[in-house]
């Protein structure tokens, strides 16, 4: 089933065209991974998808509704999450308490969530953040305050609070932008488990070996195009993509 349809979407800025025409299809529990050059377009897409930025041309259909005029909140609550970079991690919190604000706000909408305030029990929401620290091998920090953990440590912290909101499309640009090898190794292991439980990703990577290790799919963006789609074989293969990008 398809669960992201992405259909003639065009936006510029000025004079500049960043996405022309794009076409994009996600199946639901595939990773799906877009690459090109610096300035093809590939963040601008993801703020799309998320509703930061509107698309001056086309459309965009999540689980057979159409994005038009929808919220970043409310795309959110429809089930589509970004992995934030470290601006969303309070470090005076600790792991715990920084993971069960988005879980609260998945429960109870982003302008109820107030932790202090809930008339709800917070069992539940305690329950998905132990879970979701699990999932990215952060349990036996729970307690402790975000500002003490590595750089590594508060990259896989940002997965867990994405992963929080239970979305059903996690949307996550450059995961492994300046890690070390070490450390990309066990972030491909990580969102390998992930994906083995079913959520559907669109992924922004410059690194080859992770998009290769990771991708169902690959879309190549260049100048705003959509110059090939395939999976990592045919992609891999195909001359456009690497004089436009492989090659360079
Ligand atoms: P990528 O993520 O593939 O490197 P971007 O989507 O960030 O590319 O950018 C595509 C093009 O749009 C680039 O030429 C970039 O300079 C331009 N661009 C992106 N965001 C803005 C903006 N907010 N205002 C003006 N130009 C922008
Ligand atoms: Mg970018």
């Amino acid at each position: 089933m398809t669960i992201l349809e992405v259909s003639c979407v065009s936006k510029s800025f000025g004079g500049l065209n960043a996405l022309s025409d794009v076409n994009l299809n996600v199946e639901e529990g595939t990773v799906h991974a877009l690459i090109g050059p610096n300035g093809a377009g590939k963040s601008t897409l993801l703020n799309v998808l998320t509703g930061l930025l509107r698309p001056d041309k086309g459309e965009v259909i999540f689980d057979g509704r159409a994005l038009r005029n929808v919220s970043p909140h409310e795309i959110n609550q429809r089930g589509i999450a970004k992995v934030f970079q470290t601006p969303a991690v309070f470090g005076e919190l600790t792991l715990l308490e920084n993971v069960t604000i988005p879980a609260l706000a998945a429960r109870d909408g982003a302008f109820k969530a107030n932790l202090f305030k809930t008339d709800r029990s917070l069992k539940d929401v305690h329950a998905v953040g132990e879970e979701v620290l699990c999932d990215v091998g952060l349990q036996d920090q729970m307690h402790e305050q975000a500002r003490y953990l590595s750089r590594g440590d508060k990259r896989r912290l940002e997965l867990a609070l994405c992963l929080a909101h239970r979305p059903r499309l996690m949307l996550l640009d450059e995961p492994t932008a300046g890690m070390s090898r070490h450390e990309t190794e066990r972030t491909i292991d990580l969102l390998k488990k992930i994906s083995s439980r079913g959520v559907t990703k669109v992924i922004v990577e410059h690194d080859m070996s992770v998009v290769f290790a990771l991708s169902d799919t690959i879309t190549v963006l260049a100048q705003g195009q959509v110059i090939a789609e395939g999976g990592p074989d045919a992609v891999r293969g195909n001359p456009k993509v690497i004089e436009a990008y492989l090659g360079e």
